[in-house]
């Protein structure tokens, strides 16, 4: 079997399930789900994601809205828009990409969101369900790499795991997945005494940090499976992960590339959830 975790391929396979489940639920429901997606301003990068959202909700059948306000807008009025949307019964997913603009407070857009609604699973309420096991949504990226894990069926419970970042939206769910899974994790960070101990000890090594290709063979075990969430984009327009994909290779059991590897499940999961969030809503009509 090849080493390499092929993300596009698991992506496809769980995207036409997916594709299904929408299908299903438009025929006996009458219910497609929606997914809302705010940007602000014309970050290249965030437009790109919105962009690749956008287009894996068509191939599903999930309705995508796009609500792109200039970076000029001020706070009250993305406030606003989300009130409008968490009371819009055809809504069952909002998302705001993120970053903001400086002027605009992230934790109180989040915390505005409707929890029921919330599909990247950073409201305070679904962050706090995670910690205690009792979720209604996974977060995206960490919950892909679950799926990955579960597809390549590497074993999880009672390995050593490492994860190199501890960001609200990787690293800090990611923990809480493995663990919840029996993984013996350890949270590596910037203040780490002996990161190429700590990380090389790793059975399953997560890395999250976004430094280009950081993280070569001295960090990893023989026969690790490393996961690369990294996206850093290089002077010469190449994407690389944090993990030096050729110095590692040929030395793991299983690697994520980068692209193809962690990011289509990101937006694999989005889709799953908002799926989820709409036949939730049935229950409550
Ligand atoms: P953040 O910048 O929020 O967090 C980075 C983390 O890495 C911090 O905890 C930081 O430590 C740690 N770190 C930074 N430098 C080092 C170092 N030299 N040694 C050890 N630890 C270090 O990043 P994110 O978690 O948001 O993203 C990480 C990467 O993943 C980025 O490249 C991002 O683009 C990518 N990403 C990819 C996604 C995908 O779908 N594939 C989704 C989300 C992110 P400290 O806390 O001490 O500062």
């Amino acid at each position: 079997m090849s080493k390499i975790i092929d993300g596009k391929a698991v992506s496809a396979y769980l995207r036409q399930e997916i594709k299904n489940e929408v299908e299903k639920l438009i025929l006996d429901h009458n219910v497609q789900p929606g997914l809302a997606v705010i940007l602000v301003g014309t970050d290249p990068a965030s437009t790109v994601y919105v962009r690749n959202k956008h287009k894996a909700c068509e191939a599903t059948g999930i309705r995508s809205v796009s609500i792109e306000l200039p970076a000029t807008v001020s706070e009250d009025e993305v406030l606003l828009k989300i009130d409008e949307l968490n009371r819009d019964d055809t809504i069952h997913g909002i998302l705001v990409q993120l970053p903001l603009p400086k002027h605009i407070d992230e934790k109180k857009v989040i915390n505005a969101i409707s929890p029921a609604k919330d599909v990247d699973a950073f409201h305070p309420e679904n962050v706090g369900r995670i910690m205690t096991g009792d979720y209604k949504f996974l977060p995206c990226t960490p919950a892909g790499i679950i799926s990955l894990l579960d597809y390549y069926k590497v074993e999880i419970e009672g390995k050593s795991c490492v994860i190199i970042g501890r960001s609200n939206i990787v690293g800090k769910p990611m923990a809480h997945l493995l663990l919840e899974r029996n993984g013996t994790v350890t949270v590596a960070h910037s203040r780490t005494k002996d990161l190429k101990a700590t990380a090389s000890q790793a059975d399953i090594l997560v890395v999250a940090i976004g430094k280009p290709e950081l993280i070569n063979s001295e960090y990893v075990k023989e026969g690790a499976v490393v996961i690369d969430v990294g996206i850093n984009r290089k002077s010469d327009g190449r994407l690389v992960g944090d993990v030096d994909f050729e110095s590692v290779k040929d030395k793991v059991s299983l690697i994520t590339p980068v692209p193809g590897g962690v990011g289509p499940m990101t937006i694999t999961t989005l889709l799953r959830n908002t799926l989820m969030s709409a036949k939730t809503s049935l229950n409550k009509a």
